[in-house]
């Protein structure tokens, strides 16, 4: 490798780190710009580090704003209180040893379960949330988590919060997607062409021209807002100087919120309809399809908070629920099919089969 190349890849690689964040293992991530059509990022939910996942924020140009979803972490049972840690995986604390204490931006609940959440503030409200339910009755924590959950489920507000983050970083987007093709492309090209040269020093004068026009888009964005952004002069002046930071100054100012991030089934419209259909039936299915679901007469917390949503969007029980097709026992959560013998998923922890229809 060549001195040239080397840099190259030390940049791209500085790049990527800078894409790079940790969050909620069961977090979702929207990407776009526009009022619709954004697309879905998932965190990479095999590595754990501390109580996050790594997930790669959109990399290639033309930068795109990132919103953050979370489902419901924290759901009261009756004796217990639900945590999701990933999506696969839950804990169940019993209310009696619930003793939940935040630190930064984590939530410790008892001896060896913590959760991490998007800001200090978020985990500091649910410390006092979680104390407060563990003073209610049951019912008390039930009509409490409902309406929550409504409040998590407001398309509009998701949509609106969104679009004007997006709005909020157009010009940094612009610039970035500017920056990103000259650093990578241009100066790239030109270092090929015509090696250590004046024309090479000059691109990289303009490199750090638009560094300075950046962190000045950065200081101007953030000035009067409502979000705080920590250590906010010495970003800007990290943004001036390394190209990296100057690239990824707008998901800085899009993601550093301390609001109550929506459902992920909040962004409908933001979403294209069959991608958020999809998603929706995947959550109907696990709140709704548990152990012991065929002999209970009422619904699962969750799938109660999710019927009356989408009663509320009115969209159809066979659209979010639809009947299986199969003339064998199937398992409504994970689809799968099995022999006539047999009664119970043993991949679901024995959630009940479904008949066939006779
Ligand atoms: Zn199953």
């Amino acid at each position: 490798m060549t001195d040239g190349q080397t840099l190259l890849a030390v940049f791209v690689l500085l790049y990527l780190i800078e894409c790079l964040r940790l969050v909620h293992a069961s977090a979702w991530m929207a990407s776009g710009a526009g009022k619709s059509g954004w697309s879905l990022l998932r965190p990479w939910m095999r590595l754990q580090i501390g109580s996050g996942s790594p997930l790669l924020l959109s990399p290639l140009p033309p930068m795109q704003a990132h919103a953050l979803a979370l489902p419901w972490v924290f759901v009261p049972h009756h004796d217990s209180l639900r945590v999701q840690l990933t999506d696969r995986m839950n804990v169940h604390i019993a209310w009696g040893k619930l003793a939940p204490r935040a630190e930064e931006a984590t939530l410790h609940l008892d001896v060896t379960t913590r959760v991490s959440l998007p800001s200090k503030t978020l985990a500091e409200l649910w410390q006092q949330r979680l104390t407060e339910w563990q003073g209610l009755t049951p019912d008390q924590r039930q009509s409490t988590f409902l309406k929550y959950a409504r409040t998590t489920l407001d398309t509009k507000s998701a949509a609106k919060a969104a679009t004007e983050a997006a709005q909020r970083t157009r010009s940094l987007r612009v610039l970035a997607t500017i920056h990103c093709l000259w650093c990578f492309g241009v100066i790239s090209v030109l270092y090929y062409r015509l090696g250590d040269s004046v024309a090479v020093l000059a691109a990289a004068g303009v490199l750090v021209l638009l560094q300075f026009i950046q962190s000045w888009l950065f200081l101007r964005s953030t000035q009067k807002n409502h979000i705080a952004i920590p250590h906010r002069r010495w970003r800007a002046l990290g943004i001036a100087f390394l190209p990296q930071l100057a690239m990824r100054a707008f998901d800085v100012v899009n993601l550093t919120t301390d609001a109550e991030p929506p459902h992920p089934l909040a962004w409908r419209g933001l979403l294209d309809e069959k991608c958020w259909l999809k998603n929706a039936r995947q959550f109907w299915r696990e709140a709704r399809y548990v152990p012991g679901w065929a002999q209970n007469d009422s619904l699962p917390l969750e799938a109660e908070a999710l019927q009356k949503f989408f009663r509320h969007e009115d969209i159809a029980e066979e659209d979010y629920d639809p009947p299986a097709a199969a003339k064998l026992p199937t398992c409504p959560r994970c689809g799968a099919e099995y022999q006539s013998s047999i009664t119970v998923c043993s991949d679901c922890g024995g959630v009940e089969l479904r008949q066939p229809a006779a």
